[in-house]
C-alpha cells in the first residue's frame, strides 16, 4: 500500500528535501513541531518498527547517523534534540512508512511529555 512518503521519494509528491542517498530520504515535517522537526525515512517501503528484521539492522544505524549529522547541520547537536519512532495506532504513528523523527531548536522537557 502506497503512503505519501513513497509518493515523496518517488518524487511524485512535493516535499522539502535536505538530504538523500541510496538509503534514506530526509525532508522537513509539512507540519513542524519544533524550529527543527526532520524526518529520515528508509527509501524501502518498511511500514512500522513490527517489520524490521535483523536484515534492518545497518539501514536502522544508518538512520540514526543521518539524523546525528543532520543535527549538526541544523546547529542544534550542542544544545540537543530528539530522535522519535512511533509504531502503530497506540505509539501514535500516522503514516506507515517508517521514518525517525528529528526534533530540536527548542527545549522538549522530559520524555514523558506529551506535546512531541
Ligand atoms: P507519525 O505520527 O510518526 O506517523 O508522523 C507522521 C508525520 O508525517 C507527521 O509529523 C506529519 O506532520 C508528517 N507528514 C505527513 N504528511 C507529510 C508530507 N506530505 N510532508 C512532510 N511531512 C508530512
Amino acid at each position: 500500500m502506497s503512503t505519501i512518503f513513497a509518493k515523496i521519494i518517488a518524487g511524485e509528491a512535493p516535499a522539502d528535501i535536505v538530504y538523500r542517498d541510496a538509503q534514506v530520504t530526509c525532508f522537513r515535517d509539512i507540519s513542524p513541531r519544533a524550529p527543527t522537526h526532520i524526518l529520515i525515512v528508509p527509501n524501502r517501503a518498511i511500514a512500522t518498527v513490527n517489520d524490521l528484521t535483523q536484515d534492518d539492522a545497518a539501514l536502522v544505524g544508518h538512520m540514526v547517523l543521518v539524523a546525528q549529522r543532520l543535527a549538526a547541520q541544523e546547529g542544534i547537536a550542542q544544545r540537543g534534540y530528539r530522535l522519535v519512532v512511533n509504531c502503530n495506532p497506540e505509539g501514535g504513528q500516522v503514516v506507515y512508512h517508517l521514518h525517525m523523527h528529528l526534533i530540536g531548536g527548542r527545549p522538549l522537557g522530559g520524555v514523558a511529555r506529551e506535546d512531541v
